[in-house]
C-alpha cells in the first residue's frame, strides 16, 4: 500500500537560511521544527527533504561538504529524538560555473523531478502527500505533482515568496502552524484521504457538480482567510524594530530624569543647579526619543 508523505523544502523551511549554506557549522534548526516533524511522523507520513542546491554548480560547496552539512542536520533531529526518511537534492543550475554541474534539470523545482523519483522509490501515494516550502519554486512543484501545498512565509526570512506568483492551497509562518493546517485538513475530510481528484458524477444526478462548485467556494474562502491571517501576522512582525525599542527606552529613561528633577524641585535643600541639570537631561532623552522614533517610521 503507498504511503503518504511531506516534501520539506530545506532552507527557511527547517534549517536558518544565511544565504548560502557552504558550512556543517551553519546548520541551525529553526524554532518547533523537531517537534513539527515529530508529529508529522507520528500521523504516519514520510518525511523527505526536496532541495535546490544549485550552491554546488556554483562552486560555493562540494557535494562532499553538502553530505556532511545533511549529517549535521540529521544529527541535531536525532539529538532531538526525529529523523528525515530521505534527502533529495538537486546539485544542477544552468548558469553554474563547474561545466559538471552547468544544466538545466528535471530535478530543480519548480520542477517536480524529485519529487516523482521519490514517488517512484518510495512507493508514495502524491495525491496524499504535502509540500511545505518557503519559495514559489516549491509551491510549483507540489502543484505539478499533484500534492497539497503549504507556502511558509515569515518576515524574517532570507528570501520572501513573490506575492501572487504561486496559489498555495495555504499559508503559514513556520513548521508549527503547517503541521494545525495538515490537521485541520485531515479532519475536515473526515476519513484522512485527500482528494486531488472530484469524483466523477453519477449519471443522471447533478448533486456531484453541485458539491465540486461547494467545495471550490470553500477552498476560495480559506485561501483568502489564510491571506488575511498572513498579511495581519506580517504587520503584528513588521511594527517590531530595533529602533523602536531603543525609542521606548530612552523614553523611560527620559521620564525617569523628569521625576528626579521633580524630587530636586521639592526637596527642602534645594539647588537650582541641580534641578536645571535634571531637567536639562529630561529634554534632550526626549528629543532623542521622538528622533528615534521618527526615523524608524521613515525606515
Ligand atoms: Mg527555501
Amino acid at each position: 500500500m503507498p504511503s503518504k508523505a511531506i516534501f520539506l523544502d530545506r532552507d527557511d523551511t527547517l534549517i536558518e537560511d544565511p544565504g548560502y549554506i557552504n558550512h556543517p557549522d551553519q546548520v541551525k534548526l529553526l524554532d518547533g521544527v523537531t517537534e513539527a516533524l515529530a508529529e508529522l511522523k507520528a500521523m504516519g507520513y514520510k518525511l523527505i527533504v526536496v532541495s535546490n542546491q544549485s550552491a554546488v554548480a556554483r562552486g560555493i560547496v562540494s557535494e562532499k561538504v553538502l553530505g556532511q552539512i545533511h549529517d549535521r542536520l540529521k544529527q541535531l533531529l536525532a539529538e532531538k529524538g526525529t529523523s528525515l526518511d530521505r534527502i533529495y537534492y538537486c546539485p544542477y543550475h544552468p548558469d553554474g560555473v563547474i561545466p559538471k554541474y552547468r544544466k538545466e534539470s528535471d530535478w530543480r523545482k519548480p520542477n517536480p523531478g524529485m519529487l516523482l523519483t521519490a514517488a517512484d522509490e518510495l512507493n508514495l501515494d502524491l495525491g496524499q502527500s504535502w509540500v511545505v516550502g518557503n519559495s514559489d519554486s516549491d509551491i510549483q512543484a507540489g502543484l505539478r505533482a499533484g500534492c497539497k501545498t503549504i507556502l511558509i512565509d515569515h518576515p524574517s526570512h532570507y528570501k520572501r515568496p513573490e506575492s501572487g506568483k504561486s496559489n498555495p492551497d495555504y499559508r503559514a509562518v513556520n513548521m508549527k502552524e503547517a503541521v494545525n493546517i495538515i490537521k485541520k485538513h485531515l479532519r475536515s475530510s473526515g476519513d484522512h484521504t485527500i482528494q486531488t481528484q472530484p469524483a466523477p458524477p453519477e449519471p443522471g444526478t447533478i448533486s456531484s457538480n453541485h458539491n465540486t462548485s461547494t467545495d471550490k467556494t470553500e477552498r476560495l474562502l480559506n485561501n483568502i482567510l489564510e491571506q488575511l491571517r498572513a498579511m495581519r501576522r506580517n504587520e503584528m512582525f513588521g511594527e517590531f524594530s530595533a529602533m523602536r525599542l531603543m525609542a521606548g527606552v530612552v523614553q523611560v529613561i527620559a521620564l525617569f530624569c523628569l521625576l528626579i528633577s521633580i524630587w530636586f524641585l521639592m526637596s527642602p535643600n534645594r539647588q537650582d543647579n541641580s534641578v536645571l541639570i535634571a531637567l536639562g537631561f529630561t529634554i534632550v532623552l526626549q528629543l532623542m526619543s521622538l528622533t528615534l522614533y521618527v526615523m524608524q517610521r521613515k525606515k
